[in-house]
């Protein structure tokens, strides 16, 4: 779709230069399955558990935007560079709604889950919301919707370019930048401001040219604006959600391979807190409380989701139905063992193919340790350490220094690597004999 931009990461930056415009994948030829009748079957039988899920006609009808208010009412909706923890209901689903021109899918999905808006784009999907919404000041939400249209037609990673708006309207309220560097007065709330600002990061005009720098701008800005830059591994949070209530959410934030990324991990059932206990303990095996804020257990939540997440990306599955990722009642290991079987006639067991899962984070791990990446950078924020959350259900909370270097060794050894995040040698030999 129109917003399929794959902006994030700076895969656009890469491709230019190169001088690359475009990798086009074409032929005739088809893909060949195994099992046609059986496959055929199965689809219609998947089909039908997946639509039998609640959470299936919700994402239908109103897409990822239902995930503000969630976040939102506990006060858990990064707002003003996470200076504040809830926004406007104006960016609500209900009001987002009316903003929307039909719901659309991507190829052969039958959740639907996207939006084509009535000014001329796709989305807004959470992200957008709270990124350009509550992380720029910004409550109107025709506004809001227009800065997500602007980012997809550029090109621009949402949440990156809202992340780093943030940062740098901040900076200048405190006063560590000024308007020698920015040309003109920067704060949260302006729309006009922000969409110029999103134009000259593409452009590389005027103070676009250097926040086009995104993470990097910690060397121009000085260190203090290093303590309150929203990304970890200097990749901008891509999750608007508040990291520092969900202990999971924080650990999978902090482990992820490339940076700040919630999609590597995100155990999205943290947030439904009327869970029973005995779907938790089916999910990611027993002692982990239902509590978002306990740090206990939560090493096999991110444990668990990291896995069964890489497994379903290799199959080239949404991960929005994932057993584990809105709804405990999509495709789990045994689907994926029966879609496979269908596909290619191989038989794999359920743990072979979690073993899969495993190996994809294994061997990123590895491309990390290689270029110097251990514990040290599987952290945080520092202000998710030493802010405690200002508004609503969560106020007061924050992350834990020493509980979170426990929930991390604990993560490290059911992974199996070092207690310095580093894949250990026979492990490391076992993956490079079997590439
Ligand atoms: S493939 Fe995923 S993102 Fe696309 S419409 Fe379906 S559920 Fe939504």
């Amino acid at each position: 779709g129109v917003k399929n931009a794959a902006g994030r990461c700076g895969l656009g930056a890469v491709m230019g230069s190169k001088q690359l415009k475009a990798v086009v994948a074409k032929g005739k030829q088809g893909i060949e399955i195994a099992h046609p009748k059986e496959m055929l079957e199965t689809v219609e039988e998947l089909k039908e558990y997946i639509m039998n899920s609640k959470i299936s006609s919700i994402l239908g009808s109103v897409g990822t935007p239902l995930l503000y208010e969630v976040s939102n009412t506990l006060g858990a909706i990064r707002t003003k560079n996470s200076q504040l923890n809830a926004w406007s209901e104006s960016l609500n689903a209900d009001v987002v709604e009316t903003f929307v021109d039909k719901m659309i899918g991507c190829s052969s999905c039958i959740i639907h889950c996207r939006h084509r808006n009535k000014l001329g784009g796709e989305g807004p999907e959470y992200t957008a919301l709270g990124l350009l919404g509550a992380n720029l000041g910004i409550e109107d939400t025709a506004h809001v919707i227009e800065l997500n249209n602007v980012c997809n037609e550029l090109g621009l990673d949402i949440s990156s370019s809202g992340t780093i708006l943030g940062w740098t309207f901040e900076l200048y309220e405190k006063g560590i930048i000024n308007k020698e560097m920015t040309g003109e007065k920067l704060c949260f709330g302006d729309f006009e401001l922000a969409k110029k600002l999103l134009y000259q990061i593409s452009r590389r005009e005027g103070f676009g040219d250097i926040l086009a720098e995104s993470t990097r701008n910690v060397e121009r800005f000085g260190k203090t604006s290093k303590d309150i830059l929203i990304a970890v591994k200097g990749l901008p949070q891509s999750d608007p959600h508040d990291v520092r209530y969900i202990k999971a959410f924080a650990l999978g934030i902090a482990t992820s391979s490339r940076g700040a990324d919630h999609l590597r991990s995100r155990p999205t059932l943290e947030i439904f807190l009327n869970l029973p206990q005995e779907v938790r303990d089916r999910i990611y095996g027993k002692g982990v409380p239902g509590d978002p804020t306990s740090y206990k257990g939560k090493e096999k939540t991110v444990y668990f989701s990291d896995n069964i997440f890489a497994a379903i990306d290799s199959l080239g599955i949404c991960k929005f139905i994932c057993h584990g990722f809105n709804s405990p009642h999509f495709i789990d290991y045994t689907w994926m063992k029966k879609l496979i079987h269908c596909a290619s006639g191989w038989q794999f067991k359920e743990k072979d193919i979690q073993e899969i899962g495993k190996r994809v984070i294994d061997i990123e791990r590895m491309f990390l340790n290689r270029e110097g990446i251990s514990r040290k950078d599987d952290t945080l924020p520092k202000r998710y350490f030493d802010d405690p959350m200002p508004l609503k259900i969560t106020k007061g909370h924050h992350i834990d220094r020493k509980e979170f270097d426990s929930l991390l060794s604990r993560y490290y050894k059911l992974r199996g690597w070092d207690n310095n995040g580093q894949v250990k040698k026979e492990r490391v030999k076992e993956l490079e004999e079997l590439m």
